[in-house]
């Protein structure tokens, strides 16, 4: 009989997304004539910028032909993407990245997962690496490190033995403060999801300045860099003098070219980047992931590189800066009603989520749910979905139709009974 990987029986049963599906299919079955509006899953709705579609179609035209096919590409992307992606997203920046430590993938998702892959595993008690979180935090981060054995069981309030857990709240801005702690990696995502906040230049040089001060790695998730509007606030880690030797970053095509369906992301290893190996020597990670990669991957499709390439081109860049206003206007909507009708409101103004107080009449999370459901049937998504410290807060979505967003604003105006 094989033996399972026990590690995934620790995971907590009611999954967020499935939960969430459950309690809007109940609903459904006994309101069958609701027209229920999702704000929830952070997912795109506009289709492709017209500039990717024409490179996707052409791509596979180049397929087409004997001259211009292609079969395997290069497992850490074709050099016309990394090019680019080197040029605009980082050294316009003034970040000193090149596109040899540029990764291309299917998607950010699976990067942060598999990152895993290349750093010791085990719980800090066991050899492995003190591991710090944001809290609330994006699920995957905690879910791929107890899945690998990284962490200990659950405790009654949902959280991982073993994790260190940065609580993100009113009072710190939605920032958390450094550790007290020395930690050997800390995940840290700006823009944030859930909560929509930033880091500003001085937040991210405190993280750099540690890191390099403890020897820490961090792992950054810039998904959500394109919704950035304050002109102060960076874009990527690197910008930061002195991240090259300490920080990964990751990048996704989902959010910023509506490439959700069509899967691609990066990731960026500096080759001034080491970790610790059991002799004490210092390994170059760049080195350690590009052997896994030609491993275990053999590279996002040809098509799908093409149109990621598109996004650079001065109509691309275009097409997409207007989807992205696009969102960000639906931001605005929701930031301007939930305000004006006399919750707090935090996010939406360089992210496409609004992290909202839940009012003083449903407190809690997932009451509060139940409610904007039953009373002006929206679906959000809870706080506490994401962590202990998301309990009393909630995430409406500024992904969908403007016709959607402005009758979900509505009904919250005239249905939802604060
Ligand atoms: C959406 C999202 C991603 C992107 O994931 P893909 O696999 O590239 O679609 C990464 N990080 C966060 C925090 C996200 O919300």
């Amino acid at each position: 009989m094989p033996r399972i990987n026990d590690h995934f029986l620790k995971l907590k049963a009611g999954y967020l997304f499935p939960e969430i599906s459950r309690r809007v299919a109940a609903f459904a079955k006994q309101n069958p004539e609701a027209k229920i509006i999702r704000l929830g899953i952070g997912d795109v709705t506009e289709p492709l910028a017209p500039a990717v579609i024409a490179a996707m179609h052409k791509a596979v035209d180049d397929l087409a032909a004997r001259e211009t096919f292609r079969g395997y590409g290069p497992e850490q992307g074709y050099d016309f993407l990394r090019e680019k992606v080197a040029q605009f997203d980082f050294q316009a920046r003034g970040c000193d990245i090149h596109p040899d430590e540029v990764f291309i993938s299917d998607g950010s998702k699976c990067d942060t997962a598999n990152f895993l892959d290349i750093l010791a595993p085990g719980t800090p008690a066991s050899g492995g690496n003190t591991i710090a979180v944001l809290d609330p935090v994006y699920p995957v981060y905690v879910d791929t490190n107890v899945m690998i054995g990284n962490t200990g069981p659950a405790t009654p309030a949902g959280e991982f033995d073993g994790l260190v857990y940065l609580p993100a709240t009113a009072e710190n801005n939605f920032t958390p403060d450094l550790p007290k702690q020395r930690v050997d990696i800390v995940y840290l995502c700006y823009p944030n999801n859930p909560t929509g906040s930033v880091a500003t230049r001085d937040t991210l040089k405190k993280w750099v300045d540690y890191a390099r001060a403890n020897d820490t790695l961090i792992l950054f998730d810039a998904a959500y860099e394109a919704f950035i509007t304050d002109p102060d606030i960076p874009h990527s880690i690197y910008e930061i003098p002195g991240a090259r030797d300490v920080a990964i970053e990751f990048r996704s095509f989902s959010k910023t070219a509506g490439f959700t369906g069509v899967r691609c992301g990066l990731t960026v290893v500096p080759k001034t980047l080491t970790g610790r190996a059991a002799d004490g020597s210092r390994v170059e990670l760049h080195k350690l992931w590009l052997r896994r990669q030609t491993t275990k991957f053999n590279g996002a499709s040809y098509v799908v590189q093409r149109g990621a390439e598109a996004i650079y081109s001065p109509q691309g860049r275009d097409q997409v800066r207007q989807t992205i206003d696009f969102y960000m206007h639906n931001a605005r909507l929701i930031h301007w009603t939930l305000t004006d009708l006399g919750l707090t409101v935090h996010g939406g103004e360089n992210a496409p989520y609004v992290w909202l107080k839940t009012p003083d009449s449903s407190p809690g999370s997932w009451d509060f749910f139940d409610k904007l459901l039953r009373e002006a049937h929206i679906v959000g998504t809870p706080g506490s979905g994401f962590g202990a410290a998301g309990e009393g807060y909630f995430r409406i979505s500024a992904f969908n139709s403007r016709p959607n967003v402005q009758e979900a604003m509505h009904r919250l105006r005239h249905k939802l009974k604060l």
